[in-house]
């Protein structure tokens, strides 16, 4: 038997197999100790792999004998695995993992390649959304973002051009958060409107240039911070299809790395 741990920036993500049925489960950091007690109680004789920023540190806590595999090479593992779980079959694609950070993994003749890292990522939306509502729980700036309309915040080519024909699609963004410096008061819920958008179009953006370079037609967006946030999600599609990639979610994307750290023994 054996568990799969990865143990990221926020969120600790645990597969393991169970009457050869796969359980996924998640848990916030705060909790890891909790957690570790209810899975060696759950599966004694287990190995744990760890992987994940906080792998060594609970390798030392809590799990001395357990083994400790690569992040960037259980990330592309394990999210190769679940894309073919899904019956996806894309050999050369882009691999973008917004966790509390962003990692853009270049996937190409079976190798891949940790190419690009962003700070703009889930964190972000954590903490910019915390400063801009005051509020700090994921499921509220989720609800709030999903209600909210970024074009009282955001500045768009249509409204600088007001007048005339804009030589670019008016809906694009001429500058994030530009007009609230106009409208004077904001809704929470368009301030997260607009934050969501913000980083959906940074993301793509970055994702775009490396896509060109490397001629890759798909991209494969993973990491907790896209399967919990349907409004992200759907930005993340839009933008990545508006500038003609094809854009891939996996239901179980969050478990790439504990997917792969599983399967790497
Ligand atoms: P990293 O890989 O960068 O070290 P991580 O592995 O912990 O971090 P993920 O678990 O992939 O990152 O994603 C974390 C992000 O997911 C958070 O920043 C937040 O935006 C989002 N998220 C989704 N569900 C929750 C939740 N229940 N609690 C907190 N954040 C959540
Ligand atoms: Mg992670």
């Amino acid at each position: 038997n054996k568990i799969g741990i990865d143990a990221g920036g926020t969120l600790v993500k645990v597969v393991y197999e169970e009457k050869n049925h796969f359980h996924y489960k998640s848990f916030p950091l705060q909790k890891v100790n909790d957690l570790i007690q209810w899975l060696q109680l759950l599966q004694s004789e287990s190995t744990f792999v760890l992987t994940g920023g906080r792998a060594a540190d609970i390798q030392r806590k809590y799990l001395p004998d357990a083994k400790i595999v690569d992040e960037f090479s259980a990330s592309c593992n394990g999210a190769t695995y679940l894309m073919r779980e899904e019956d996806i079959k894309r050999e050369n694609y882009l691999l973008i993992n917004i966790g509390t950070g962003t990692s853009f993994y270049v996937n190409k003749n079976g190798k891949s390649d940790r190419v690009l890292g962003s700070g703009v990522g889930g964190g972000t939306f954590m903490g910019l959304g915390q400063l801009l509502t005051g509020k700090s729980s994921y499921e509220e700036l989720v609800e709030l973002s999903d209600s909210g309309n970024r074009e009282q915040i955001d500045l768009l080519v249509k409204d600088l051009y007001s007048n005339g024909n804009p030589p670019i699609d008016g809906e694009l963004t001429a500058s994030n958060f530009a007009k609230v410096t106009e409208s004077k008061e904001a809704a929470d819920a368009d301030k997260m409107a607009a934050l969501t958008n913000m980083l959906a179009e940074t993301i793509v953006l970055l994702g775009m240039q490396i896509s060109t370079q490397h001629q890759l037609n798909s991209i494969l967006f993973i990491g907790s911070t896209v399967s919990n946030n349907n409004n992200l999600q759907e930005k993340l599609y839009k933008f990545t299809t508006m500038l003609g990639y094809e854009a891939i979610f996996l239901k179980k994307g969050k478990y790439s790395g504990a997917m792969g750290a599983y399967l790497s023994i």
